[in-house]
């Protein structure tokens, strides 16, 4: 196979999903004098999400936003964060809130992800949020898999009948990719790690959409010739040079190049578009709490 796979450039269409939120940001405040406002809620000092909260709070003052920024230490109660989440949610400035995870052990997750308004929910991780993807109800769609789909719909246009397989099935991305995939009637198969001949099954697929979390794990000989491939997979691994590291996907992404007919790179692919889609969840969150319908969409 000596075609080139398209790339599929998530800086660029990141930068213009951003363009299109600014638009909409404005637009708001002209017509109804309402500035989307985005609550970040960090606690503790993990570095990494340090910096994720910075770039997310950036791109949000960048399209207009109000980012109002909860900084708790990592010594806080469990009861105290859940008190921050609702008073979030009783504050009609904020029209999404979005708690940065990991949280501290003494912290419980998924009591604190329940507290959050699903209305403001704009991560959509709340089981009602879940529900509502599952059944085909509007709700908040994560912002990964909602990137992701973006990106084949831009790529191949209509999805209907394709052979979809995710690689991964974890809350935040592989189940909602694969609700988002059936909801455009592909045909989709959920692989994870007791799934036997992976390659097999990821050679059948038209869209391949991996998240294992398992540095270059996906080869080129596991891809369908002229396949589209999103590689959702972020791994920090040694670089050639001693003491230096350098970022890869899922996807082995020198060979499979050369076999699909699209791919995104990492990075570059689908972790800008993921910040993009919280801004644009953010504003479709303004909107709905003010019953107010989208220009254009
Ligand atoms: P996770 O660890 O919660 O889930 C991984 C899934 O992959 C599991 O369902 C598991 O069954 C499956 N898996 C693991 N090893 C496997 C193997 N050897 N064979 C088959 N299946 C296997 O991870 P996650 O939160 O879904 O994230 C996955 C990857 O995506 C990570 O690299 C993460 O950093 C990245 N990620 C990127 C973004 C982004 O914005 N680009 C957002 C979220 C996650």
């Amino acid at each position: 196979m000596s075609e080139t796979a398209r790339i599929i450039d998530g800086k660029a269409f990141a930068a213009r999903l951003r363009k299109d939120v600014a638009a909409g940001v404005a637009a708001l405040k002209e017509g109804s004098g309402i500035t989307p406002g985005l609550a970040v809620v960090l606690v503790g000092e993990n570095p990494a999400s340090e910096v994720y909260v910075r770039n997310k709070s950036k791109h949000a003052h960048e399209v207009g936003m109000a980012v109002f920024d909860h900084r708790m230490p990592a010594s806080a109660e469990h009861d105290e964060v859940l008190a921050m989440v609702q008073s979030l949610n009783a504050d009609p400035a904020v029209n999404g809130i979005l708690v940065q995870l990991p949280l501290p052990d003494q912290v419980g997750e998924r009591a604190v992800l329940a507290a959050v308004e699903p209305a403001k929910d704009v991560d959509g991780f709340h089981v009602i949020n879940a529900g509502r993807l599952m059944t085909g109800e509007t709700g908040m769609v994560p912002c990964t898999p909602l990137g992701c789909l973006m990106m084949l719909k831009d790529t191949l246009g209509e999805l209907k009948g394709r052979r979809a397989l995710v690689l991964g099935r974890s809350n935040i991305v592989g189940k909602p990719m694969a609700m988002l995939l059936l909801r455009e009637h592909c045909t989709v198969t959920v692989a994870h790690s007791r799934t036997q001949d992976l390659a097999g099954e990821c050679r059948r697929a038209d869209i391949l959409v991996v998240a294992a979390g398992r540095p270059e794990m996906v080869r080129g000989d596991w891809i369908k010739p002229g396949a589209a491939v999103i590689d959702v997979g972020i791994n920090r691994i040694p670089a050639a040079e001693e003491g230096k590291t350098r970022l890869v996907g899922d996807v082995c992404f020198a060979e499979a190049a050369e076999v699909a007919g699209a791919i995104t790179p990492v990075p570059g692919g689908v972790g800008p578009m993921t910040i993009a889609c919280l801004l644009a969840n953010t504003l479709t969150a303004a909107r709905r709490q003010h019953r107010i319908e989208a220009a254009a969409d």
